[in-house]
Order: structure tokens, then sequence, then C-alpha cells
């Protein structure tokens, strides 16, 4: 073995030691740094999946925003559309048009219900549907309609089987024919009077947001405006055609019903229908025995009668003058119609009235004409309807005659 100098031993230990503990500590350094990097690397990635995140709501909100903006743009449509319409119908069909396709997509169901005021009940006045093969059961609303109607509030449901608020054995026990998850449900209420429901629902859960509820509930306030107006409109319209003591069709409305029918008639070869004229016999003398009140008691009585006689036959029955009817009967010739009219002159001859405590009847006369028999014009058969009411008072009155066609 050679020999080491001892000085140059211990200096070669120490240069040996120094190293080692320069070593050391560079190993140290780069472990603590690749440590501190590791770190650093984890937050910079924690950092960016924020921002990912972020980025993604950011696209999400963007989306929404625009959507938004393309929803509100057609709001100017949207009132031009529903305020085209007048009469019911055309406002219910914009409705559930607007609704279903600018926020439901087309997909899913909506429905437009009417609020009935004398019942208080819901009655389905309109509907859209994805799938057209599906039926909507619930005519006079579920569980959910009921809500909206007694909070008076537009309601949310991203999935139905979460939603404390609604009893899921109630649900599954109203067997729709459609799957429902979600659905957004507004009230239509004009100057606080309810008006009605839209509401759209669909088989997805979460199918609606936040932001669907507020359209609806911004397309319901225009559209409450315009349903008033068109209920205003409808009753106007009721009242121009319907008499007020009995509530048939008034003069006007049948004479237009039956030059329509003429004029229908006069296109094609196989049209045939009876026009009935009834006259009430001896009126004047119920009016002097009982006063003019009970006169009108018995004219609503004898309307109702001659309603419910004809309910399956979609006549056409007017008040034609004081104490006179006309009636359409459809598809009835003049045999036909006679034997019917004296069915109907029996039932009123055996309905009792009761006037100021007094049971007493009445009776009639009825003329029957027929087109095309007797006629094929309007004026010329309103002629002979009458004339022939005025045979069967020559007559002796409570019975029925037909003119012979000349
Ligand atoms: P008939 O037809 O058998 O010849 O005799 P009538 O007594 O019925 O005679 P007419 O048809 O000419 O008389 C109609 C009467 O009907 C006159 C009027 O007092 C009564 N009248 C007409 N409109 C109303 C009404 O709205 N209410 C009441 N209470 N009476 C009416
Ligand atoms: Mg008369
Ligand atoms: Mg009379």
């Amino acid at each position: 073995m050679p020999h080491i100098d001892p000085p140059l031993l211990s200096t070669l230990v120490i240069f040996f030691l120094i190293n080692i503990l320069i070593a050391y500590y560079l190993l140290h350094r780069y472990f603590k740094r690749k440590h501190y990097l590791q770190i650093k690397i984890q937050d910079l990635r924690e950092k960016i999946n924020i921002l990912n995140t972020e980025n993604a709501k950011e696209n999400k909100n963007e989306v929404a925003l625009e959507e938004k903006i393309r929803r509100y743009n057609k709001l100017k449509e949207i009132i031009e559309e529903i305020g085209q319409g007048l009469d019911l119908e055309s406002i219910g069909d914009s409705l559930t048009d607007i609704a279903f396709s600018l926020i439901a997509g087309d997909k899913g169901t909506c429905i437009l219900y009417l609020l009935d005021n004398q019942t208080q009940k819901l009655n389905l006045f309109k509907t859209k549907k994805e799938d057209r093969n599906s039926t909507i059961k619930a005519k006079e609303g579920d569980i959910f309609d009921f809500w909206v109607l007694r909070h008076t509030s537009p309601l949310l449901i991203e999935d139905i089987r979460k939603d404390f608020r609604f009893d899921l054995e109630k649900i599954e026990t109203q067997a729709y024919t459609r799957p429902i998850s979600s659905l957004i449900s507004s009230p239509l209420i004009s100057e606080h009077e309810f008006l009605g429901i839209l509401r759209l629902d669909n088989s997805l859960p979460g199918f609606y947001s936040q932001d669907d509820l507020r359209f609806l509930v911004t397309i319901n306030d225009l559209g409450a405006v315009a349903l008033e107006n068109g209920e205003l409109f409808q009753r106007t319209k009721d009242l121009a055609i319907h008499d007020e003591l009995t509530s048939l069709y008034t003069k006007g409305y049948f004479l237009e019903a039956l030059r329509e029918k003429c004029n229908r008639g006069a296109l094609s070869q196989d049209i045939t229908f009876s026009v009935l004229m009834l006259d009430i016999d001896y009126f004047k003398n119920y009016n002097d025995k009982f006063g003019h009140t009970s006169g009108d008691i018995v004219l609503k009585n004898l309307s109702r009668n001659i309603t419910e006689f004809f309910k399956e036959a979609n006549a056409v029955i007017s008040r034609f003058g004081g104490e006179e009817f006309c009636i359409i009967l459809p598809s009835l010739n003049k045999n036909k119609a006679c034997k019917i009219a004296d069915e109907l002159r029996e039932r009123i001859e055996k309905t009792k009235i009761i006037l100021r405590k007094q049971e007493t009847h009445i009776t009639v006369s009825i003329g029957v004409a027929s087109f095309p028999a007797d006629s094929s014009d309007s004026h010329e058969l309103i002629l002979k309807v009458d004339k022939a009411m005025y045979a069967a008072k020559q007559k002796g009155r409570n019975r029925v005659c037909a003119i012979l066609s000349s």
C-alpha cells in the first residue's frame, strides 16, 4: 500500500467530504426545486382547470345570452302576431305556436288551458305536440296546473321525481299517455283576473331553464291582454247573434245561416233540409192572465224545451220575433220534418208550466217548408214557411202544416 502523507490525506478527506457536502447540498436543492416546481405545476394545472371551467361557463352564458337576445328580438313580432288575432281561437293558436317553437324548439308538449269563470275549472283549449299520436288526458288540468291555479304564480320543475312540492304517488296515478320529467308553467292573468295557464312539458329532466320560464311569463303577459280582448270580442259577437231573453240565435243570424245553406245547396245536388216556423197559440191571453213577466218565463221555458228536443239534430234554432221561432233542420225532407215537428208540438203541449203557482200549458202552431222541394231561395223559403204556419193557425191551431209544393 503506498504511503500517503497524513496532511495530504486529511486534505483529501476534507476535500472529499466537502465534495460530498456540496453534492448533497446540490441534490437537496435540486429535489427541493423539483418539489417546488411540481407544486407550481399542480397549482397552474388547477388554475388552468378553473379557467377552463369559467371559460365553459362564459361560453354557456354567451350562448344563453345570444338565445335571450334572439328571443327578445322576436318580441316585436310576437306582439304583432298575438295582436293580429281578434278571436280567441287565433290568439290561442298564436300563443301555443310561439311558446312551443321559441322556448321548446318544437319538443315535448305545449298546452293552453282557459279558466271557465262560472265553474272555476280549467278547460283544455289548445295543444301543440311533438308526438302527434299522444293524447292529453287531463282535460281539466293535472296537479301541476292546479298548483299554478292555486298559487297564481309560475312554476319550474326540473325533475318531477325529485320535486318535494309534489306527491310522487299522485303523479304516478295520473296515468299520462306521455312521459313527463320536467315542465314550466305560467298563469295568464289580466287585471287580477285569472284567464288560464300556458305550460310546456318534456320527457327529459332539466329541459327548461329559469330563462325559459322568464320568457314564458313575458309571452303570457302579452297573451293575457290579447286573450282579454278576445274574450270581450267573443262576448260582443255572442251578444250580436244571440237573443238576450232566450239565448237562441237572433233573426239576423238565422237569415244569414239560411242564405248560406241555400247557397251551399245550390252547388250540390244532394242537399236537403227543412225549415220550421213555430208560433205560440193565443199568447196574448197568457200575458193578459199572468202578466208580461210570466209571459217571458213561458218564452224561456219553450226555448229550453225546443233546444233539448233538437240537441242531437245539429239544428239552427232562432227566436224570429216576439213569440215566433224558426228552426233549420239539416238533412231532413218535408215528410220527416213534418213528423218531427209534430213530435215537438206534442211534447210542448204536454209540458207543464207553473205560472204564479198555477199549472198551465201552451200549444204551438208549426209551419214546414223544405229545400229544394219548396224553394232554393232563402227569401222564398221564409215566405212559404210563414204561409204554412198561418195555414196551421187557420185550421184551428196546435197543429203542423206544410204548403203543398206546386
Ligand atoms: P195567435 O198567434 O194564436 O194568433 O195568437 P197570439 O195571441 O199569440 O197572437 P200574436 O202571435 O199576434 O201575438 C203575439 C203576442 O206575443 C203579442 C205580445 O203580447 C206577445 N209578445 C211578443 N213578444 C213578447 C215578449 O218578449 N214577452 C212577452 N211576455 N210577450 C211577448
Ligand atoms: Mg206571433
Ligand atoms: Mg201567437
